[in-house]
């Protein structure tokens, strides 16, 4: 064994350079945070080859006096805290004092500051040899800093080797940069690589400057497709938008969470967002948000990594039922008729099946045959119904309940023009198209609902809320329905019967391989009983344990709203649309079917003239 000595000062540096530099985008955010603690109101960034050859930084803060320079390149030298108590209510991004000493032993590291108003008393710093000496020059600036950082990694071939592409490594500069830029809107940010701007992010001034800002980062789309929301409890206050569950995405790459304006990434935060989208989500699916928390700092602890990416909250519970409560809440009470002013918005979803890491792509309006089918020889019964109906003066109709005789709404003098306001968000059917679609008119324009996935909807949040109230109100079946099932689902069935009579389902066993079904929810009668309960027995078997059953039981409800709902093809009159429609704003979560696929799309006036290339 060779005896104890003290590190040298920069191989020092050099191993808490192994923590807080990883790539040219550890330097990019050491930087950018400075500026931001500096008060800087406009920084400038230019990136080299993936910013291995060089990285410049340059803002408008407050400066470093000439006598601080040294320190600034100092380990464990910082002008943000003083105290443990300090620690404790931390309020800058900052406040280890190793970024601008770490980065300066893996790299060319200068520094040049003012913290007066005389551009000539600018001064020049940097660190060298074993010991990191810092030697300063005078260098004419303007008041506040640029950092200049060349050829990182240089020393420490290891480090070098783990980067990646000059594409990929500016991939994650542009990251930390759009992060940094959506919590702090005021600042304007440029960023160059190899010369050229690749994002000019003026100051955003009130409400249309954070708009701009926001679409500028996270695309209009998502815009157009955010729900703002804001709560406050305690000393907890969540803001932000959220995606609405049709603007989903195939990578989880449009979540931003920040905690007193700092960048996070938290397991428990991840983990709240989900399960509040968890039912309204197709699978394998990602929410897009852009959420910033708010709360005392002396409750959360941000010295958990170097890198700050991590915090503990003291009180995590509380937290984490705050988020997901609030975005809960916030996703069940999107009413279809919200968005109505965004037009074809629902036609911007992402393919649904598309697979990981497909590109959002706008979906095309269908140009086609303008009327596909119709009036052509040997049409169908059913067209002819759905042609006449287009053309025949819509009953009367009132909202409420599909199987009492509607009287109220006079849907044939109703003038859209002029009593836009008092036409329900989803408006009046026209026509059912294939059985399968319901065509209804509003005070947009058209409006296009899948009729099977919008009852299926319906259904299960109706069955849901039934459960939780006062239990699923059962009808017994006339005949009781026996069913030959294998022995295992015999045993499941036997097992979970009282599961399933919490359910709705009222069934028991006639035999090793029988089932006699005897009652179902009566929000189910009409549909098909005996796929619905091969469908349920199925899910069981899936999920196999008591627990996970019990665990699943909204799948399970899922499995049956599906089974209730009014099938494809089936004929539905204007009225029973109608009420359909009326369900729908009534229901949460109408906007998407229980597997996250749109339930209606709106397309206004302007985008049916656009189809035709009609001018107004
Ligand atoms: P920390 O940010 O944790 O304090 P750093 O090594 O990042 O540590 O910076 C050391 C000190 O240098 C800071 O505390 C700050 O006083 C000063 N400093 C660094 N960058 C800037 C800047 N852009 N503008 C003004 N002061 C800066
Ligand atoms: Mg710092």
């Amino acid at each position: 064994m060779t005896r104890i000595q003290r590190l040298a000062p920069r191989l020092a540096n050099q191993i808490a350079a192994g923590e807080v530099v990883e790539r040219p985008a550890s330097v990019i955010k050491e930087a950018l945070e400075n500026s931001i603690d500096a008060g800087a109101t406009r920084v400038e960034i230019d990136v080299d080859a993936g910013g291995v050859r060089l990285i410049r930084l340059r803002d408008n803060g407050a400066g470093i006096s000439k006598d601080d320079m040294t320190l600034a390149l100092d380990r464990h030298a910082t002008s943000k805290i003083g105290s443990i108590d300090d620690l404790e209510a931390v309020a800058t991004l900052g406040f280890r004092g190793e970024a601008l000493a770490s980065i300066a032993s893996v790299s060319r590291l200068t520094l040049t500051s003012n913290a007066t108003d005389e551009s000539s008393r600018g001064v020049l710093a940097r660190a060298e040899g074993r010991d990191m000496a810092v030697t300063l020059g005078p260098a004419p600036h303007p008041r506040g800093c640029t950092l200049e950082v060349r050829d990182l990694f240089y020393n420490t071939p290891a480090r070098r080797k783990f980067l990646r592409t000059e594409k990929t490594e500016f991939g994650h500069i542009d990251e930390v940069v759009k992060r940094q830029a959506l919590v702090q809107p005021e600042v304007a940010f440029v960023l160059r690589h190899n010369g050229k701007v690749v994002r000019n992010l003026p100051s955003a001034d009130g409400a249309e400057g954070l708009r701009r800002r926001i679409a500028a980062i996270c695309g209009d789309a998502f815009w157009q497709e955010a729900v703002p929301l804001s709560r406050e409890a305690g000393s907890l206050r969540l803001q932000g938008w959220v995606g609405r569950p049709t603007f989903s995405r195939s990578q989880p790459d449009l979540q931003y969470f920040f905690v007193n304006g700092r960048v996070i990434r938290d397991k428990l935060v991840t983990y709240a967002v989900k399960q509040a989208y968890r039912d309204v989500l197709f699978h394998g699916r990602h929410p897009a948000f852009v959420l910033f928390l708010q709360l005392d700092p002396a409750g959360v602890d941000v010295n958990v990594h170097p890198t700050k990416h991590e915090v503990r909250f003291r009180e995590s519970r509380a937290v984490h039922s705050f988020i997901f409560s609030t975005l809960h809440r916030e996703l069940a009470d999107l009413r279809p008729g919200d968005n109505l002013t965004q037009g074809v918005a629902a036609l911007r979803t992402e393919n649904l099946n598309a697979g990981p890491g497909t590109p959002v792509t706008q979906a095309p309006i269908p140009l086609g045959n303008p009327h596909p089918g119709f009036l052509e020889a040997g049409e169908s019964e059913a067209q002819l119904t759905t042609l006449r109906r287009l053309y025949q003066t819509p009953s009367r109709g009132s909202p409420g309940d599909s199987s009492r005789p509607l009287t109220g709404y006079d849907v044939a003098e109703r003038d859209l023009g002029d009593t836009g306001g008092e036409v329900p968000p989803l408006g009046f059917a026209v026509a059912q198209i294939h059985g399968v679609y319901i065509l209804a008119e509003n005070a947009v324009g058209m409006v296009v609902v899948d009729m099977h996935a919008a009852h299926e909807r319906i259904t299960y949040e109706r069955l849901k809320r039934m459960r939780d109230d006062a239990g699923i109100k059962t009808q017994p079946l006339l005949v009781p329905l026996t069913l030959s099932v294998s022995a295992r689902e015999v045993e499941v069935a036997t097992q979970m019967v009282e599961t399933l009579a919490g359910l709705g389902l009222v069934l028991n066993p006639a035999g090793e391989e029988q089932l006699v079904v005897r009652e179902v929810p009566i929000v189910l009668m009409g549909g098909e009983v005996e796929a619905l309960i091969r469908d349920v027995l199925e899910d069981m078997l899936t999920y196999g344990s008591t627990d996970r059953i019990r665990a699943h039981e909204d799948d399970i409800l899922a499995t049956m709203a599906c089974h209730g709902a009014v099938r494809a093809n089936r004929r539905l009159t204007v009225p029973e649309m109608n009420a359909l429609l009326r369900d729908m704003e009534q229901t949460e979560r109408a906007d998407q079917c229980n597997h996250g696929r749109p339930t209606w799309v709106q397309m206004g006036m302007g985008d049916l003239d656009k189809l035709f290339l009609r001018g107004r």
